[in-house]
């Protein structure tokens, strides 16, 4: 009886090995994806016309980035919910009929979670991501920070005709927070982006109080509990043209 065991338990691992090897890796339509809206070499180049509700972000993925028709502030999406950090700061809850001209968006289910300590700045908070999630490829994380210092940014909104965006952020309103609680919302692309993509660490922070947001422009964090998730999929809607 135990050789009949031995014998089904090495044919049910061959027949479980061949069934690995024959499915082709991550091509499911169902493995992790980035969802995008517009490109963003469209979007920087003055791309600011809101053409998509924010209904059809939130059912796109319930973590991410953007902003809303008129670059008329910074986006973030945090655990479902849809936030704007206006040109003060400020967050608000825009309703699902507002338009976006850009957004990124994931379904947020952490891989792996770390702790980041003793982080001076933001080009020291990716340098751990990134030896963390080794490569370039696609990820999003989310890191939660208490008694954080943050720069923060955002836009105070525009008419047509549209500035570029490098343009645009001349007008970019920048507040500094000490003793901060909250969520720094990530996501990264990679290097080689072909104007489709943001390159890199691009990063929004919703405070613990839902009151203060904004793209971050510096961070230093003592302690904070980092979880990401890596994408092999990308998929990207383009605006009507
Ligand atoms: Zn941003």
């Amino acid at each position: 009886l135990a050789r009949l065991w031995r014998a089904c338990a090495v044919w049910g691992l061959l027949l479980a090995l061949t069934a690995c090897a024959s499915t082709p890796q991550q091509a499911s339509p169902d493995a992790p994806r980035l969802w995008q809206y517009a490109t963003f070499s469209e979007f920087a180049a003055g791309g600011y016309a809101g053409t998509l509700p924010l209904s059809a972000v939130a059912a796109s993925g319930d973590m991410g980035l953007g902003t809303v028709h008129g670059l008329d502030g910074e986006m973030i999406v945090l655990d479902g919910v849809i936030y704007r950090a206006d040109a003060s700061l400020a967050l608000s809850r825009p309703t699902l009929d507002v338009a976006t001209p850009f957004a990124q968006v994931v379904r947020f289910e952490p891989q792996a979670r770390g702790n980041p300590a003793g982080v001076k700045s933001l080009a020291e908070l990716t340098a751990w991501l990134d030896t963390h999630i080794p490569g370039d490829g696609f990820a999003a994380a989310r890191i939660d920070v208490k008694d954080a210092r943050l720069k923060i940014r955002s836009v105070p909104g525009f008419t047509p005709p549209y500035p570029t965006l490098e343009q645009a952020l001349t007008r970019q309103r920048v507040k500094e927070l000490e003793h901060a609680s909250g969520t720094l919302v990530a996501v990264r692309g990679p290097k080689n982006h072909g104007g489709i993509w943001v390159p890199g660490w691009h990063m929004h922070f919703v405070s613990a109080d839902k009151t203060t947001g904004g793209h971050v422009l510096d961070v230093a964090v003592d302690k904070g509990e980092a979880r990401w998730m890596t994408m092999s999929r990308f998929e990207l809607d383009l605006p009507p043209r």
